[in-house]
């Protein structure tokens, strides 16, 4: 098997599974106990949170720790909304773009719903970009936070964070990113990036699901959603994931021990990848920028086909994908991230993502090519004429 879906999943490095290992056995204390067992499990957790404070270039105190990036996100965005609106009331509305992952969405909808707010959708271009003029169209003096995504996961677009932090600044409005499919690619130190809130989710880049990591700045006021013990400085209470945190800072590390480069690496393998499959179906259209994309992403439309059934063909013939994001899996409805590229919905139909883990070779993606010309073909021959 190919498999070419890691922008769903990946499986854990074996260094972040030596690393949680102590904590799902013997050392298996919990934090918040006076004991011996439970000062080690606090101290694992410590350093788990100054490993991750380093890669961001932040404080360790400025780390919290949650059971992923869905959760991430909704605690920056509700968290962050709701807090700037206790301080001043006229703070009710949020900014977010019209591609983010439903975990951003969603939540910005929830405050809308539930509590009042506006919620203005910055537009994006035919690649998935977000311009710098299309969010100061939107900033307004009442908004209380902006949302906007590092990379895409569907298409793979990467916008540019620290130009669009900087308009956000320039407003006085905390500027949040959801870094979960950038975080294992590209650089994630939040003072370069100039961002306010920073979203990370661990089984995207080689730590278990269900472990995450919501960056805040300094003194930034975060309404906590759970309620319990204070764990995390009160922004999230429960027992804490010690495993989930130890692996997802190991992770982290490693990946950025090398990122450039692997970067690079697979850059030049996505683009050899991105070329064959052109070649190989004439009319297929690449979606996402051509150049500012993730390095591991390559996705496509192959109209005349369903992406459902090239999937499925290809993974009869070895090579495992995605027809859209796994978020949206189970639904029929053309992405609402194509869609707002200006895709048309049949063609929005016809999508399919191919995303990498940094152990991709050259062969598997020449292979990969091949399937995907025999798949299409395939479709094609038993669609209704
Ligand atoms: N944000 C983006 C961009 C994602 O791609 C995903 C997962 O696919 C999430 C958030 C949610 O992360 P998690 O699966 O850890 O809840």
């Amino acid at each position: 098997m190919i498999f070419l879906d890691a922008a769903a999943t990946t499986p854990i490095r074996r260094e972040a599974l030596d690393a949680m290992w102590p904590y799902l056995s013997g050392e298996f204390g919990n934090p918040s106990s006076h004991h011996s067992l439970g000062e080690a499990a606090a101290t694992a957790l410590a350093e788990a949170r100054t490993g991750v404070a380093k890669v961001l270039n932040c404080r360790a105190g400025e780390v919290t720790f949650t059971s992923g990036g869905t959760e991430a996100d909704n605690l920056a965005v509700k968290g962050i909304a709701l807090a700037r609106r206790a301080t001043d009331p006229s703070l009710s509305r949020v900014v977010i773009s019209a591609i983010e992952h439903p975990a951003v969405e969603e939540s910005a909808r929830y405050l809308q719903r539930v509590h009042g707010f506006d919620v203005d959708v910055v537009p994006v271009d035919s690649e998935g970009m977000v311009t710098v003029a299309a969010l100061r169209a939107v900033l307004r003096p009442d908004t209380a936070l902006v949302s906007i995504m590092y990379a895409n996961n569907e298409i793979g677009t990467v916008q540019p964070v620290a130009e669009l932090a900087a308009v956000a600044r320039e407003y006085n409005v905390p500027f949040h990113t959801d870094a979960v499919q950038a975080a294992g690619w590209l650089p994630v130190d939040v003072k370069a990036l100039g961002v306010d809130a920073m979203s990370i989710s661990g089984h995207k880049l080689g730590a278990p699901k269900g472990s995450g990591v919501l960056f805040t700045r300094g003194r930034l006021r975060v309404e906590p959603l759970v309620h319990g013990g204070g764990q995390e400085r009160g922004r999230r209470s429960g027992t804490e994931n010690v495993a989930g945190a130890v692996a997802l800072s190991s992770a982290l590390r490693l990946s950025h021990a090398d990122q450039q480069e692997q970067a690079a690496r697979v850059s030049v393998l996505r683009d050899g990848f991105i070329n064959r499959v052109l070649q190989a179906v004439p009319d297929s259209m690449l979606t996402g920028h051509r150049s500012l994309r993730l390095p591991s992403v390559a996705s496509f439309c192959f109209p005349g086909t369903s992406g459902e059934s090239v999937l499925l063909e290809l993974e009869r013939l070895g090579v495992v994908c995605s027809s859209g994001s796994a978020c949206a899996a189970g639904s029929d409805a053309p992405s609402p991230v194509l869609l707002a590229l200006g895709i048309a919905p049949e063609t929005a139909q016809t999508a399919v993502r191919f995303s990498f883990t940094s152990a991709v070779t050259d062969a598997e993606l020449e292979q990969a090519a091949a399937a995907v010309e025999t798949a299409v073909g395939r479709v094609r021959k038993l669609a209704p004429q």
